[in-house]
């Protein structure tokens, strides 16, 4: 049983095709720069004799449709999947899922408009998706093409967490609220983390930081979100890359008003000029600890306003949630970084937070408790899997499909 996971971007196609029977990844890769003149192909592919075989190819890829006819090309040519129909079905990552759903659907006409509706909702990752799904119906018109949400898992936030304190009518007539994002990361990082801390997933509190080029945390009770720091947007929040995350809601209406900014400017400065980028020039994080390093003095400020930040909502979470049994980093930074991880952790020590320096240290892409022995709570370092969690939860749908 094979099932391909698609995450389509703007301009990028990231894919893992997996052999369900065993949960191996038999192909993943990532088609990037779509529509430049030097589009890249990335991938690796496990072949049937265990070889595996990495590869960069570097080429004009004019748009999506040529995008995802060279994935399917290359996974034929390389044998792991004879044709688009050898599938069993497609999951894909669609970020936004408003109140509507709740967990994984089947794609037909009518949910392809319920996600064409959300776009003002999402307008920079909502397109996105639909072209890749409305491409992958061409490619493999029978198999099952399941749609995943971000905000899915969020769903059980409850209203008073959920609302903003603005007129009501704003959220019964047009569903402003709160939605989350990252769900199926969190989702996954907290199944992990109660099978590593032996516990069933519905008695454990936890803290779970997803921290990538996006950034969000997540109160989690009982298993359940009952809050997230992303919004009716994935701009709220923490710090990001090149996303601002909190500000004062009156910004905006300054910035129209004094410095003759259109709401297009302002929308475009808060999601892809602010957040780290803004404060220091930089959005990747690694760039920024070399920066640092080197005596930059904004780096060192961008830093310092990122891990603030998330100190704050650990600190609410724990008010919200009174029992906290770990702390889990995930997403890039959160899973490789760990000057980050420290200076998060610095201070907290009232909560009963404190991480032992040395098993901070170690990076092997394995899970790991990095707790020092004072601390009262597990801090787990797990690697996150969106696209294995994407292909369970399309695989489970599809039973149920087969079996009503
Ligand atoms: P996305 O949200 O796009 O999926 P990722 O989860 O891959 O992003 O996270 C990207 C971020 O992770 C970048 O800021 C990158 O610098 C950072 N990152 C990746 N590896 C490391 C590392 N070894 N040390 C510090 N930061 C890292």
């Amino acid at each position: 049983m094979k099932i391909l996971v698609l995450n389509s971007g703007s301009s990028s196609i990231k894919y893992s095709l997996f052999d369900m029977l065993d949960l191996r990844v038999l192909a993943s890769g990532m088609v990037e720069k779509i529509g430049e003149i030097q589009s890249l192909h990335k991938y690796c592919i496990r072949h049937i004799d265990g070889n595996i075989q990495e590869m960069v190819e570097s080429q004009s890829i004019a748009d999506h449709q040529y995008g995802l006819k060279n994935i399917i090309q290359q996974m034929q040519q390389s044998k792991v999947l004879a044709h688009a129909t050898d599938l069993s079905a497609v999951g894909h990552r669609v970020v936004h899922g408003g109140e509507k759903f709740h967990q994984p659907t089947l794609i037909d006409e009518n949910v392809l408009s319920e996600i064409r509706k959300m776009i003002p909702l999402a307008p920079l990752h909502n397109p996105a998706n639909l072209t890749g799904i409305e491409l992958m119906m061409q490619f493999a018109d029978n198999v099952p093409q399941v749609a995943v949400f971000d905000t899915a898992y969020h769903q059980s936030i409850p209203e008073h967490a959920y609302l903003y304190a603005i007129p009501i009518e704003l959220y019964e007539q047009d569903s402003i609220r709160r939605y989350g994002f990252h769900g199926t990361s969190h989702y996954y990082v907290a199944k992990q983390a109660a099978k590593t801390l032996d516990k069933p997933l519905e008695t454990l509190n936890l803290i779970t930081l997803h921290l990538g080029n996006g950034g969000s945390v997540t109160a989690i009770k009982q298993g359940e979100s009952i809050d997230t720091s992303m919004g009716m947007t994935p701009l709220e929040g923490l710090i990001m890359g090149t996303r601002s995350g909190d500000i004062d809601p009156a910004i905006p209406y300054y910035l129209n008003q004094n410095k003759a900014m259109s709401n297009e400017d302002i929308n475009n400065m808060l999601n892809k000029n602010s957040g780290l980028k803004g404060i220091c020039g930089e959005n990747d994080m690694r760039a920024i600890h070399a920066m640092a390093d080197a005596g930059d003095k904004s780096a060192e400020r961008a830093l310092d306003m990122y891990c603030y930040r998330i100190k704050k909502y650990i600190g609410a979470y724990f008010a919200v949630l009174g029992r906290v049994d770990a702390l889990v980093f995930t997403g890039g930074i959160g899973e490789n970084d760990s000057r980050v991880r420290a200076k998060i952790c610095d201070g907290l020590e009232l909560f009963g937070i404190s991480i032992d320096p040395n098993k901070n240290e170690i990076r092997d892409g394995e899970i790991k408790d990095i707790k020092g022995s004072q601390s009262t709570l597990s801090i787990l370092v797990i690697p996150t899997d969106e696209e294995m969690e994407i292909a369970m939860q399309s695989m489970s749908f599809v039973k149920t499909e087969k079996d009503s």
